[in-house]
This record gives structure tokens, C-alpha cells and sequence, in this order.
């Protein structure tokens, strides 16, 4: 991934992270309900799967704010990301472009392992619920990402539903995250949070606090540098996200 990468393909790599990963999420989820005995044990496992999602969203928002702001690709252990990012904002369209593993792989990996020390615990309903369903939404926001890159003629059905019921990111709420200053909307599961966020200015409160405890001002302040100038337009076809919209 990054900058510089054009590989769109998934390669047996690839899936099979994605498989050990997927593997490792459904692994947590049995064993909660294996765990359960009782009704409220299974009320437990909903409510914390619904937590999971939700908290999902919160953590791809901390994570692409830190990534798209700060460091780059010679950064230690998420160098790669950080650039993939850089070159997501420049070709915004390349996302759509990819094969689901491709897509994905690089943060079902860390997952995979993550999980594996949870897996070898005995059964908890609430944890393991919550741990499968938080990594697993966080294993699919970048398939989210994509749809969300995507024109509604592009999209299935049921994917454009669940967008529109914000059940999954918009296509117009992550638009406006490719849009100058670059600063809103950076979460990237169901979205719920960007209002939140981006209302009581929460990273720009964080930006503020870190340059001025460490010096490191973010990229979102100099929105006109070449890091974030699309090349081209924001589909494929060249065309811009309100044309769409
Ligand atoms: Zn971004
Ligand atoms: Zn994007």
C-alpha cells in the first residue's frame, strides 16, 4: 500500500490474513455464546456487541486522525499505514478499486494476533463478545471506507440502505473528510461519532495540546500541501464528490 503502490489484487496472502483474522473474530463470538447460561447472560452478549460496534467507530476515527496527521511512511510499525493513508487522499477513487482481501488484510493481521491470547482464555460472555465484535468492525471499516468511496449506482441495495439509515458511513459524511481543511469526519464505521467530534472539536483540542507539549504540528494544519492534492478527480471517471451527492 501507499504512495507509490498500484497493486489492486489480493494476493493468497492476503486472504489467508483475512481468513485467520475473520476466523480468530467468529472464534470470540462461539465462545461467548458457549459461555452464556442464562437470558441475561445472552442480553449481556447483544449489549456488548452493540458496544463493540459503536466503540468500532470511536477507535477508526482516533486511528485515521493519527495516521493522516502525523508521522510517515519511515515511522516504525505503522509507517505503511500512514503512507496508504497519504496515497488514499490523493487518489481517493484507487479504494474502490481494490480486491476485498487487498483491502483489508493489513489490519486483519494485527487482529489475528491481537485475538489469539483472548481465544486461549476460558469463556466470557460480555468480553468476548465485545473484543470480537470492536475488532471485527474494526477489520471491516476499510470495506466500509471503500463503499463509502463509492457512487449509490455502484453499491448494492442493502449497502446503500445501511448507509442511509447510518448504520454504516455515508458516502456524503466521508466525502466531506476529502474535502479542504481535512479535518472532519474521520470516522470510518458507522459515523456516529464524527458529529460528536467534530462538534466539541476534540481533535482539534488534541492538536493544540500535542504541538504545544511536543512541537508536532499536524498535516490538516497546512491543508494546501502536496500530501493531501488529489490527483485527479475524486471517482475514477475524474468526476467530484458533489456531482454525486
Ligand atoms: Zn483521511
Ligand atoms: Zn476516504
Amino acid at each position: 500500500m501507499g504512495l507509490n503502490d498500484t497493486k489492486l489484487e489480493s494476493t493468497p496472502e492476503h486472504r489467508l490474513w483475512v481468513g485467520v483474522g475473520a476466523a480468530a473474530v467468529l472464534g470470540m463470538l462461539t465462545k461467548a455464546v458457549i459461555a452464556a447460561h442464562s437470558p441475561e447472560d445472552m442480553i449481556l452478549i447483544v449489549t456488548s456487541m452493540f458496544a463493540g460496534y459503536l466503540l468500532a467507530d470511536l477507535g477508526s476515527g482516533i486511528y485515521h486522525w493519527g495516521v493522516d496527521n502525523y508521522g510517515n511512511a519511515r515511522t516504525p510499525i505503522v509507517g505503511s499505514q500512514i503512507d496508504a493513508f497519504q496515497g488514499h487522499h490523493k487518489r481517493p477513487w484507487t479504494i474502490t478499486k481494490r480486491q476485498f482481501a487487498n483491502n483489508i488484510h493489513a489490519i486483519a493481521r494485527p487482529v489475528a494476533f491481537t485475538l489469539a491470547p483472548f481465544l486461549a482464555l476460558p469463556g466470557n460472555p460480555a468480553l468476548d463478545s465485545f473484543m470480537g465484535t470492536f475488532l471485527g468492525c474494526v477489520i471491516m471499516s476499510q470495506q466500509f471506507h471503500a463503499w463509502s468511496h463509492m457512487k449509490k449506482s455502484q453499491l448494492p441495495a442493502f449497502v446503500v440502505a445501511l448507509q442511509e439509515k447510518g448504520v454504516l458511513v455515508s458516502r456524503k459524511m466521508h466525502g466531506a473528510h476529502h474535502r479542504s481543511p481535512y479535518n472532519i469526519n474521520y470516522c470510518i464505521v458507522s459515523g456516529i461519532w464524527n458529529p460528536i467530534l467534530d462538534r466539541n472539536r476534540v481533535f482539534s483540542k488534541l492538536e493544540a495540546f500535542i504541538h504545544s507539549k511536543f512541537g508536532v504540528a499536524p498535516r490538516s494544519w497546512f491543508e494546501t500541501q502536496g500530501e493531501w492534492l488529489q490527483e485527479g478527480g475524486y471517482f475514477e471517471d475524474g468526476s467530484e464528490v458533489s456531482s454525486e451527492l
